[in-house]
């Protein structure tokens, strides 16, 4: 008997699905939430093993996010990136007071929950019909109806086209799972998999969707000064809207030459690449709107990897001084 394309991916997905991920587990639409947020630009292994738990374990409901500082959230945040979820996930727990909407309609009008997003969460946690469209099922609807177009509104009208409205659960995790497992960008298995009948761009799929003009990314030059005063050390909680909330040394686009010079870090961003020269200052001016820390209390502060990467250097020539080495 031949299959539909549906059930041949519910079958598929039946017998090789990742079935044991702890939000396939729940309906918990809090938990679901929380791992479509993290899972946009973050890869399930690094959720998994480093974040998800730790997460839920310091929130283990929404209400609890809701009643959190946002700099507390941003630090159980550290080292996924991306700040702007964190932000998100503590305004939208804030704008549904702790308790999420029941559709899609609702989840919408949170901050940070988008049209695949709300679905997902409906889908999953509420079992309401409908599709998503994340960045794997984009890619398997361009190349199964041999799509070279990147058009988001058509996307949607394909993606509802080869849904299975009876068993959202199932199909929309099939799907996620064959984005991950067998569609995959690079070389996907074609001989394996479940569409691969009624695929009509499985003899070319790398043309589905056209590759984008690749734009080479700028790079921003800074100064990061980290100013000292008997042992404690000037930080400032970002108010501008990159890094918002994270806690940060001062910055300047001026090049300060060789004094007190702790070393280089190059950190990579979404829109650019920073290099920055990092120097020490024994300079007694008190940058206006930074607070005082020492060293031991900075574990406790959300900061971003940048300004990780500044203490760093600073412990290192700290250490070297001490050591009675060249320092800085
Ligand atoms: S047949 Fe190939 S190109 Fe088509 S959906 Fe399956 S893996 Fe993707």
């Amino acid at each position: 008997m031949k299959l539909t394309p549906q059930a041949s991916l519910l079958y598929w997905y039946e017998h090789n699905g990742r079935h044991d991920l702890p939000w396939r587990n729940t309906d918990d639409p809090y938990a679901i939430y929380l791992s479509e947020i993290m899972l946009q630009q973050t890869q399930v292994k690094t959720v998994l093993e480093r974040f998800y738990f730790p997460f839920l374990e310091r929130f283990p409901t929404l209400l609890d996010v809701a009643d959190a500082e946002l700099d507390d959230v941003l630090k159980r945040w550290e080292g996924l990136g991306y700040y702007t979820r964190a932000r998100n996930l503590h305004n939208a727990a804030r704008q549904c007071e702790g308790i999420l909407p029941t559709d899609a309609h609702g989840l919408i009008q949170l901050s940070g929950i988008g049209r695949s997003t709300a679905h997902a969460i409906a889908a999953f946690a509420y079992r309401e019909s409908l599709p998503i469209l994340d960045a794997n099922v984009k890619r398997i609807l361009h190349r199964y109806f041999a799509l070279p177009k990147r058009n988001e509104k058509k996307l949607w009208e394909y993606a509802y086209l080869l849904f299975d409205p009876v068993h959202p659960f199932e199909y929309n995790q099939a799907m996620m799972d064959l984005g991950a497992l067998v569609c995959v960008s690079k070389n996907p298995l074609c001989d394996t998999c479940p569409l691969e009948t009624t695929c009509q761009g499985k003899t070319s799929p790398h043309v589905f969707p056209e590759a984008k003009m690749k734009k080479a990314k700028p790079v921003r030059r800074r100064s990061i000064v980290i100013h000292q005063r008997n042992g404690r050390y000037a930080l400032m909680q970002r108010q501008s809207r990159f890094l918002h909330g994270l806690w940060g040394f001062f910055e300047t686009d001026e090049a300060l030459g060789n004094r007190n010079f702790l070393g280089h870090i190059t950190q990579h961003y979404s829109h650019f690449t920073l290099e920055a020269d990092v120097y020490l200052s024994g300079d007694e001016t008190e940058p206006e709107g930074y607070e005082w820390f020492g060293l031991d209390e900075f574990a406790a502060l959300s900061m971003s990897r940048a300004d990780q990467k500044a203490v760093t250097l600073l412990r290192y020539n700290l250490e070297k001084k001490e050591s009675g080495c060249e320092s800085y």
